[in-house]
């Protein structure tokens, strides 16, 4: 049988899973009023649907002082009963079990309700580095009321239905800051040894315990080494996982802590991290405590789950943003279709990284995730029509794909050999090899449905007489463009022909990275890692700065190890022979930088919508998607796609 072990199913108590396979707790930004939404039930419903045998629920603030954010779901009335009830009974009716998140972040609180950043409370006073938070050590009424609230809010999850709760003990969390000796200084009987330090933890359990019937589930998760100086390391993890054991259902294995740049890079890992990288971990957590034990952290593909499950590292995998990327990843991966997968790439672009812009929950390869109730089921065209699509990048595979499913004859030119567009370069950057994935699992997607691609085929004014098409979809991507420059470089390329290999670079480079993405400070390091002296001038406050936080602290501490300097605040002006000018943009001021053999440029490109005026002429509806509208991301290329083949 094709993964033996991830879909044996697996008993925690007297509650049965059907498989393996669970969806982490994480953050969503679809609560709407602290509540379950129509649009977090419709969320969760596609992936217990799509076969995930656990669905772990999100965060649920257990006390007022827990507001991490404004969109976090709150456990600390009984009116959250019913609506959590509706939750879990649609994920029940979908064979999933269901077990909910308790959680008080202490010292790592990000809201700012009513716009002013609210205080905080933790063990000490033990600032936290990385969102500059002071927080005031706790009175001991204060923890009285927060253990309560972790009893009151399992009894109420209890109450709606769930199978069980989770005491959100990872990523320097409350729990975890009271285990912590560097953030625990406290003096009194929660503070010392580490029998004190665990006490508000076996408080809170104690608290459940008290309030729930006896098969209810009470787990905790907890960060395996939360890689930094001043975190939990695996050596005390692992004795706090010994001690509290017996008194838990299960520990669920993360790595990581919100507290510092490095430690957050865990939380959710990126693509520059191994698969499966922390079920060594886990496996140490097993064989310490013989628990349950579940782990996450880059398991994105079946064969890697099926991997971590037959060494014995862990009883169940995560397989969260698999499940983002593809909420019928468990059925699909179940009956073989292995190929039909799109596999998480790990960009952490729509998923996490919307959550810290305070949006909603996406997937830059499949932007109907988040968006259940308005793009989960294609209506199929009434009408079948002649669809050409111009162009193989991101934008133009979508909306092939979607046409296609909508019933629609689809024709999708490419003029390159292979589908792709910016993406394929993109891959081609350091620790980035695996965003080729959204080509193929585009490409793949676009034939699945149907959609007939013409590699190495132009679209001219001459085809489209030949094919008259009822309509085209323009995804003809954007070009690379010199950006205002006064004077003669000794020698001036754009990344993109870099990477592609069209130019080449002397041996002291000055990057100009206007756009702040991917594309600059990894071509920096590409070009530092093969010797160049390299220096990095970025238009913004700091290197890689439109990117997702944490792929932006594992890009500069990469840069920071390769010696790359990084010059903020800085506008290309112009350069002569060796010398490249610019301006400081806050103080106006000039800044010249000599001895430059090469300059490469990361600047904005420029749309290439030509083919718009040729429809026009030939009275042939066209619409514009992706690059060839506006330059931006394959995100906004991929959902621009998808609304094109929703729309024709
Ligand atoms: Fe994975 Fe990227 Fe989609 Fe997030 S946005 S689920 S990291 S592919």
């Amino acid at each position: 049988m094709l993964f033996r072990h991830l879909f044996s199913p697996f008993r925690i108590k007297s509650t049965e899973l059907r498989n393996r396979i669970f969806s982490t707790g994480h953050d969503t930004y679809l609560p709407e009023g602290g509540l379950p939404s129509d649009a977090l039930i419709a969320y969760q419903r596609a992936r217990a649907r799509g076969g995930a045998g656990l669905i772990i629920i999100q965060v649920v603030g257990v006390h007022e002082t827990a507001r991490y954010t404004e969109a976090l779901l709150m456990g600390t009335s009984d009116k959250c009963i019913k609506p959590f009830a509706r939750l879990i009974e649609v994920i029940h009716e979908h064979g999933a079990r269901v077990f909910v998140q308790l959680f008080h972040p202490g010292r790592e609180l990000l809201g700012r309700p009513d716009g002013v950043v609210q205080p905080a409370f933790a063990p000490s006073h033990a600032p936290s580095e990385r969102f500059k938070v002071i927080p005031r050590a706790m009175p001991e009424q204060l923890i009285g009321e927060i253990v309560t609230g972790f009893g009151e809010a399992a009894r109420r999850m209890a109450e709606a239905g769930a199978d069980g709760v989770e005491i959100v003990a990872s990523h320097g969390y409350l729990p975890a800051q009271f285990m912590n000796p560097r953030v625990n200084r406290r003096q009194d009987h929660y503070g010392g040894p580490l029998e004190n330090r665990l006490r508000f933890t076996r408080e809170a359990i104690g608290a459940i315990r008290a309030r729930v019937h006896g098969d209810f589930i009470v787990g905790m998760r907890m960060s395996g080494d939360e890689h930094d100086e001043d975190g939990l390391i695996e050596d005390e993890s692992v004795a706090i996982a010994r001690a509290l054991a017996p008194e838990l259902d299960y520990l669920n294995v993360i790595a990581g802590t919100s507290a510092t740049a490095s430690g957050a890079t865990h939380i959710v890992p990126s693509m520059a991290n191994a698969h499966g990288y922390v079920a060594p971990f886990a496996q140490k957590v097993k064989q310490a405590t013989g628990a349950a034990v579940l782990v996450a952290g880059r398991i994105n593909q079946p064969q890697i789950a099926e991997q971590v499950l037959a060494s014995g590292a862990a009883d169940l995998c995560g397989m969260t943003r698999a499940m983002i990327a593809d909420p019928e990843m468990p059925n699909k991966a179940q009956a073989g279709r292995l190929d039909d997968i799109r596999a998480c790439i790990g960009c952490n672009q729509a998923c996490i990284g919307h959550f810290q812009l305070g949006l909603s929950i996406s997937c830059i390869q499949y932007p109907e995730t988040g968006r259940e109730l308005a793009y989960e089921h294609k209506p199929r065209t009434q009408r079948r029509r002649r669809i050409l699509v111009a162009g193989g990048g991101p934008a133009g595979l979508k909306a092939a794909a979607v046409a296609a499913e909508r019933g629609h004859e689809v024709h999708l030119h490419e003029r390159e050999a292979q589908t792709g567009g910016q993406a394929r370069l993109a891959q081609l950057l350091p620790t980035r090899a695996e965003f080729g994935g959204i080509v193929t699992n585009l490409t793949a997607e676009a034939l699945r449905h149907g959609a007939v691609i013409h590699r190495r085929s132009t679209v001219t004014r001459a085809l489209l007489e030949a094919e008259r098409p009822d309509e085209v979809i323009i995804a003809t991507g954007s070009r690379p463009q010199l950006p205002p420059f006064e004077g003669q470089p000794e020698q001036m390329v754009h990344a993109a022909d870099l990477l592609a290999g069209r130019a080449t670079a002397g041996a002291r480079v000055v990057v100009y990275d206007w756009m702040g993405d991917w594309v600059g400070a990894g071509i920096a390091e590409k070009l530092a890692a093969e010797g160049a002296h390299v220096r990095l001038a970025v238009n913004h406050h700091c290197a890689a700065a439109n990117i997702q936080t944490y792929i932006r602290f594992e890009t500069v501490a990469r840069l920071h190890r390769l010696g790359v300097e990084v010059h903020p605040w800085l506008r290309l002006y112009g350069g002569d022979g060796k010398t490249i000018y610019f301006i400081h943009t806050p103080s106006r001021a000039p800044v010249a930088m000599e001895d430059v053999d090469t300059l490469v440029l990361n600047a904005p490109n420029l749309q290439d919508d030509a083919l718009a005026a040729e429809l026009e002429a030939l009275g042939i509806p066209g619409r514009l998607a992706g690059d060839a509208l506006s330059p931006r991301t394959a995100e906004e290329a991929v959902y621009e796609g998808m609304l094109a083949g929703w729309a024709v």
